[in-house]
């Protein structure tokens, strides 16, 4: 029930101060299990048997390479090859939906404190709303050389064209000076959690736009993780984190799947679940349990201007 409520207070109409709660139980995440293959010793037989069907699929039936100096992993019995992990298509089954998948360390706890990322740019979009912000981090938890890089993908996402400035609508720009409409905050996943932030009442890791503070605080966690609805694809995720949240610091609300294996609007909770039976379980209200299940996607426009 408490799930519920707060999930409530999080889904909001359009327009209504955006808040989404929920972070997660850092559940426990085992590493990547190293694909252990053992290549024996390899000689220039050339072998015209197919390719080992470990090469995904539609692989390039006779393509063996002939050149000498690139010995390939001979299939001959004198090769020992071990079975490398098979995915299955899906994340191990103790990893819900919603829940951090495995990958890199961050910092846990910063500061507290954020600092401006120096940079500004030129307008993008056309729209007649003018939006400004600047990419801040909290203290404390990377490298000038990061903040770089986080501010360069904030940049990116927001100027792609299948973003928000597709729409007509808007226009963006980036400063480092003055107040900006909103502030994009590369922000640790335990400092995140404060409730004057993003809360963490429903136990799953969070980003959200909090409009009181004036921030669209991305997790640290989930920007180094991303989420299990995107299969590993980590680029993917963070320009989805980034055109989220800035959806709704532009006032956009959430939405859900409204085609069974179609592209998820972008403002559909895609961290926690592309599936409306899973969102559903997490606000009842708001999300029908109606089987659909949508495809991930980064992009309020994934078409560019054509929608
Ligand atoms: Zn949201």
């Amino acid at each position: 029930m408490l799930v519920a409520l707060t999930v409530v207070v999080i889904v909001q109409a359009l327009r209504a101060p955006a808040v989404d709660t929920a972070s997660g139980t850092a559940p426990t995440v085992a590493a990547d299990a190293p694909a252990t293959v053992t290549v024996g010793p390899t000689t220039t037989v050339v072998s015209t048997a197919a390719p080992s069907t470990a090469a995904s699929t539609g692989g390039a039936a006779g393509a063996v390479p002939t050149d000498d100096s690139v010995p390939a992993p001979s299939l001959e019995t004198n090769t020992t090859l071990s079975t490398a992990p098979n995915p299955n298509g899906k994340f191990a089954s103790q990893v819900k939906s919603g829940a951090l998948p495995p990958g890199g360390s961050f910092v846990a706890t910063g500061k507290g404190s954020w600092h401006v990322v120096k940079g500004t740019g030129k307008p993008v979009g056309t729209g007649p709303e003018k939006f400004t912000y600047s990419v801040e981090v909290e203290d404390g938890i990377q490298s000038a050389a990061a903040d770089k890089e986080f501010a360069e993908a904030v940049d990116a996402a927001l100027a792609d064209q299948r973003s928000w400035i597709a729409g007509g609508q808007f226009t963006l720009q980036r400063v480092d000076s003055g107040t900006p409409s909103f502030r994009v905050s590369l922000t640790s996943q335990m400092t995140i959690r404060d409730p004057s932030l993003c809360g963490y009442s429903t136990p799953l890791e969070a980003s959200c736009y909090n409009r009181t503070v004036g921030r669209v605080m991305i997790n640290n966690a989930r920007w180094t993780r991303g989420a299990v609805s995107f299969n590993g694809d980590l680029g993917l995720y963070r320009v989805y984190a980034v055109n989220h949240e800035v959806g709704h610091a532009l006032g956009f609300g959430h939405q859900f799947c409204t085609e069974n294996g179609g592209l998820a609007p972008v403002m559909m909770q895609q961290s926690f679940s592309t599936s409306n039976d899973e969102l559903h379980l997490l606000d009842p209200q708001s999300v029908a349990a109606d089987h659909r299940v949508c495809r991930f996607n980064a992009f309020p426009y994934p078409r560019g201007s054509g929608g």
